[in-house]
Formats: C-alpha cells, structure tokens, sequence
C-alpha cells in the first residue's frame, strides 16, 4: 500500500505539448485503422452465404496498419475454404446486424478489390 501510494505522490500530469502528441497518434491510428470491428461476429452468423466477415474486416485493418501484402495474406488465410469477400450477395443481413453500425457491404467490396 506504501508502495502505491509512493508512486502516485509524484503523479504529474502530461504537459499541453505531450497531450498534443498523444491526440495526434490517435488521429494517425484513426487514419490507419479501417473500421472499429470488435469481432463479435454476429454479423457472421446472420450472414446466408457464411462469408467471412469478421477475418476480413480484420485482413483491412491489417492491411491499413502494416501494409496491403499483410493484410492480403491474412485474408488469404482466413478464407482458403471460402466466404470470400466478392461472394457477397449484398443482402444487407449482416449490416442489421453489426452493433458497430460498420458499413461491412462497402468494405467487402474494398476487400475484394485489394485482396481477390
Ligand atoms: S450483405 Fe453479404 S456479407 Fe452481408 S449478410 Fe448478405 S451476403 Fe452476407
Ligand atoms: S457485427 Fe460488426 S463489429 Fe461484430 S464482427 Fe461483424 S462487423 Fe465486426
């Protein structure tokens, strides 16, 4: 308990040039990250042509993280017995269902043109 106490007696807040960091590698992360899916994957289970929904949200955001070839691999991987992206029969099921209210129909579509 001393001990805690101890590190938090010299608790400084951050200065206004060290926030400013901050917000700006969070808009950069922004910028990188494609779509704020938690993986929840009931968009996945609403879906009548089992496409892989969930792995392939996550192949853009590698894919805006640490590069197109990454993310294409990842792709590669989690849709090698099929639900590939340009599968999608554009029924819409899966955005009803998708409490992060992401677009998933508009982000196939990227996925098949970057990854297929
Ligand atoms: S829009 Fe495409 S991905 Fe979404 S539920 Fe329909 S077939 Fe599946
Ligand atoms: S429902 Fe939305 S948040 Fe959940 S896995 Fe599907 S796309 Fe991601």
């Amino acid at each position: 308990m001393q001990d805690n106490l101890e590190t938090w007696r010299t608790y400084e807040p951050l200065a206004e040039d060290e926030l400013a960091t901050l917000r700006l590698a969070k808009e950069k992360l922004d910028e990188l990250l494609d779509n704020p899916c938690t993986n929840c994957q009931y968009c996945m289970k609403s879906c009548p042509m089992d496409i892989r929904i969930a792995p392939i949200m996550e192949a853009l955001n590698r894919a805006g993280m640490y590069g197109i070839p990454n993310g294409k691999n990842w792709f590669g991987f989690q849709t090698a017995a099929g639900g590939k992206a340009s599968e999608c029969i554009q029924c819409f099921q899966c955005e009803a269902a998708c409490p992060q209210h992401i677009e998933i129909v508009g982000k196939l579509q990227r996925a098949a043109e970057l990854f297929e």
